[in-house]
């Protein structure tokens, strides 16, 4: 077997010492980029997250070690400082080191301080962005985070911050009022603060509100909901993370964009999302 797949010889190799940070998507191995199938196929070892769909793993070398970064060592939580400082000591050994991250390094991913920690101590790296989960992971979903009828903005907010509380930097009153779509990451464990921050800024209760868990898995499931019964549906349908969360009227897109269950051979809804009475007009 060849260490690059791919067509031809243009593709960046993955030298000794190097540690590239690369985002593996959302789950669905299709939605690999073609540079980090090159870093898979290249890598010594692979250090990845939790979050890393395991189908992805497979397409790693034959002669790569898979290193899991999530628990390490009988703790619960390998500490962000000792997985940097484990990249560094991979490359100082002269590794061709993948960091595998879920979505994208740098969309709430820790990519950043990890890049920061290698370069500091000397080590060369390369980022492979992914497609998010807030992104992708709404696609599989049928929510486009954009439609010009409905939004000429979005905002992207983890439900945590770094002591794994609801972040309390954040105001959530400017957030509301400036982005008529939200799109929440890791807000599973806080959701009832959030929705109540969001309502007490004047989001309307009925808002429509949906719940995207294990997105473009074969587990994925979706809740259509609205601010107002988003946290009793949660517990109701026994969801769990990871969850992406989307709140605003792009989620009523998905009457007519839901192409998952179209694939399923179930028609669309293909109801007018904004009442308008006419059918969704794409031009
Ligand atoms: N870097 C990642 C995000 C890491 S933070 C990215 O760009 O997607 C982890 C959070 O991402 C989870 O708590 C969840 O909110 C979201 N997430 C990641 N993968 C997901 C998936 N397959 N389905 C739903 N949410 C996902």
């Amino acid at each position: 077997m060849t260490t690059n797949p791919l067509p031809n010889s243009d593709w960046p190799t993955l030298e000794q010492g190097w540690v590239w940070l690369c985002g593996a998507g959302p789950g669905d191995p299709g939605l690999l980029t073609l540079h980090a199938l090159n870093a898979l196929r290249q890598a010594d070892v692979i250090v990845y997250d939790a979050l890393v769909d395991k189908r992805i793993l497979e397409w790693a070398g034959p002669t790569t070690t898979l290193e899991y970064a999530g628990k390490r060592g009988g703790k619960p939580s390998a500490k962000q400082r000792d997985i940097s400082l484990r990249l560094v000591e991979l490359a100082k050994q002269g590794k061709r080191v993948l960091r595998l991250k879920g979505g994208d390094p740098f969309v709430f991913g820790r990519g950043g301080e990890e890049g920061q920690t290698l370069v500091q101590h000397g080590i060369p790296i390369r980022i492979i962005p992914g497609i998010s989960a807030g992104i992708g992971g709404l696609a599989y979903a049928g929510i486009p985070v954009t439609h010009r009828d409905v939004n000429q903005s979005v905002t992207f907010v983890t439900g945590h911050d770094q002591s794994g509380e609801t972040p309390s930097s954040l105001n959530w009153k400017a957030i509301s009022d400036g982005s008529q779509v939200l799109v929440i990451y890791m807000g599973m464990k806080h959701m009832e603060r959030i929705t109540g921050e969001l309502l007490a800024a004047g989001r309307a209760p009925d808002e429509p509100c949906a719940v995207v868990t294990s997105a473009t898995t074969p587990d994925q499931k979706v809740l259509e909901t609205t601010l107002a019964t988003m946290v009793a549906d949660i517990k109701k349908f026994s969801l769990t993370p990871p969850a992406i969360v989307c709140v605003g009227k792009s989620v009523l897109m998905r009457q007519t964009l839901d192409w998952a269950s179209m694939a399923k051979g179930e028609a669309p809804r293909n109801t007018d999302p904004l009442g308008r009475g006419r059918p969704a007009e794409t031009g």
